[in-house]
């Protein structure tokens, strides 16, 4: 489905990310890994590889400009091209609003949404001469419904929102679509620090009773990836199990 399309997916190292790198990679995608830990790149890659895959690792942070322009440049030098973006790396720093000390706002919004904005700005160039590319922004349903104890995440994600449909209408006549994704909860290391009572509490809000798997993330990312989804641009999928309509 995605046979020798170019793919850099940032925050590759573990969870959602991870996820999505390897279904893209199993749909025929080339994979460029991205994350600021070596060694877990290393260890997709090679998992990658092993399936007859193929993949490299590039270390960075996503909110150094100099790190996205080099991104994108080791992915080009790998395989020639970028047909998809998927801006997924982000972090928490929670507390309460009147707690919150400045550095944890300047930090999830650096990595959260400048972080896509830098990656969006060094990938648009290459997809907008190829006349084709796909962006999917990694969002959260608290993006667009609140929580408190995370006005800093949710001011990212819901800023995420904002570029997305922007950009998305920048880059339309240039063929390159760009969609967000709002998961719900999806159980990985972000959400295995909650309590017990605290996980029992978020299930009991969500319509289909379950906690998200990572990979039902990397289905949704893997069709908006596709050729199939060449007519979505500007959308907000949620994929929250219902938690949010
Ligand atoms: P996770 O397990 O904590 O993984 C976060 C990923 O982001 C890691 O690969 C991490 O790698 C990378 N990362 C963090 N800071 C980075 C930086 N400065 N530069 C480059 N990479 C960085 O989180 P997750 O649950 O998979 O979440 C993935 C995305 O989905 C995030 O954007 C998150 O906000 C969003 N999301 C998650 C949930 C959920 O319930 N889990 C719900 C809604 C949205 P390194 O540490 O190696 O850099």
């Amino acid at each position: 489905m995605l046979k020798d399309k170019v793919a850099i997916v940032t925050g590759a190292s573990r969870g959602i990310g991870r996820s999505i790198a390897l279904s893209l990679a199993e749909a025929g995608a080339r994979i460029v890994a991205s994350a600021r830990n070596a060694e877990l790149l290393e260890e997709l890659v090679g998992q990658i590889q092993s399936q007859g895959g193929q993949a490299v690792a590039v270390v960075g942070d996503v909110a150094s400009g100099s790190d996205a322009d080099r991104l994108v440049e080791k992915a080009v030098e790998a395989f020639g091209r970028v047909d998809i973006l998927v801006n997924n790396a982000g972090i928490t720093r929670d507390g309460l609003l009147l707690r919150m000390k400045d550095q944890d706002w300047d930090e999830v919004l650096n990595v959260n949404l400048k972080g896509a904005f830098l990656c969006t700005r060094a990938v648009a160039k290459v997809m907008s001469k190829q006349r084709f590319g796909r962006i999917i922004n990694m969002s959260s349903v608290v993006g667009e419904m609140g929580n408190p104890g995370q006005a800093n995440y949710c001011a990212s994600k819901a800023g995420l929102i904002g570029l997305t449909k922007s950009v998305a209408r920048e880059l339309a006549r240039r063929n390159v679509t760009v969609n967000a994704i709002t998961p719900g909860f999806i159980a990985t290391d972000m959400t295995d620090a909650l309590s017990e009572k605290a996980r029992q509490e978020l299930t009991a809000q969500i319509p289909l009773g379950r906690l998200g798997a990572v990979e039902d993330i990397a289905h949704a990312v893997k069709f908006l990836a596709s050729e199939q989804a060449g007519y979505i641009t500007g959308q907000v999928l949620g994929v929250n199990g219902g938690m949010y309509m």
